[in-house]
């Protein structure tokens, strides 16, 4: 951590690095044009935590939300939000990232996409998330398997190793899940 990351470089990291479930919102939000709350909470703290500054993620949301959403009603009604995660806003405080647990146990209602894949898709719908990350079927087989069994990090980790190929030191948060791909990837 402590490099920043720009606006240009982030589909690329999104495809290559970000944890399942980040990559699920990042994809989500480029599909609807739209996140719900919680959603933009979990992937911007996420965004935060691997440096992309205020004014890009800024940038990146108002972006995101075009053309469905007019700049002027984003920076109306979604910017305050940005930047009180920023601790620019409110009591100035500077939010964290969450942790593979708080997210595990959060309970994402219906439209939302927050949440960890692991513990929160239908087995249909993450073995169709694991294929579009082009893991292996053996892969695929052990990521299901730790997922059956509710060892939800164990698969996280798992989808690790096999879009990497190399051992992962374990997941316990999904901005170290970006940091481990970053290093292994340079
Ligand atoms: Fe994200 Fe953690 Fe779930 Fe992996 S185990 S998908 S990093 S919440």
């Amino acid at each position: 951590s402590g490099s920043a990351v720009t606006l240009q470089e982030l589909d690329g990291l999104a495809m290559r690095s970000f944890p399942l479930c980040m990559r699920h919102l990042y994809l989500k939000l480029q599909e609807d044009r739209h996140l719900r709350h919680g959603g933009r909470q979990q992937l911007g703290l996420f965004l935060k935590g691997i440096g992309l500054k205020l004014d890009d993620a800024l940038a990146f949301w108002r972006g995101a939300f075009a053309p469905r959403m007019p700049a002027e009603k984003f920076d109306k009604e979604y910017a305050y939000n940005v930047r009180h995660n920023y601790g620019k806003e409110g009591k100035r405080t500077d939010y964290t990232p969450y942790s593979c647990m708080y997210i595990i146990m959060s309970s994402p209602g219906v439209g939302d996409h927050h949440g960890c894949p692991y513990r929160h898709f239908s087995p249909e719908n993450l073995h169709a998330a694991l294929s579009g990350m082009r893991l292996s079927p053996k892969s695929i087989d052990e990521v299901m398997e730790k997922t059956r069994g509710r060892h939800y990090q164990l698969a996280c980790a798992a989808t690790f190793e096999g879009a990497h190929s190399c051992q992962c030191d374990g997941i316990n948060h999904p901005n170290q899940y970006f940091e481990q791909s970053r290093k292994f990837l340079k």
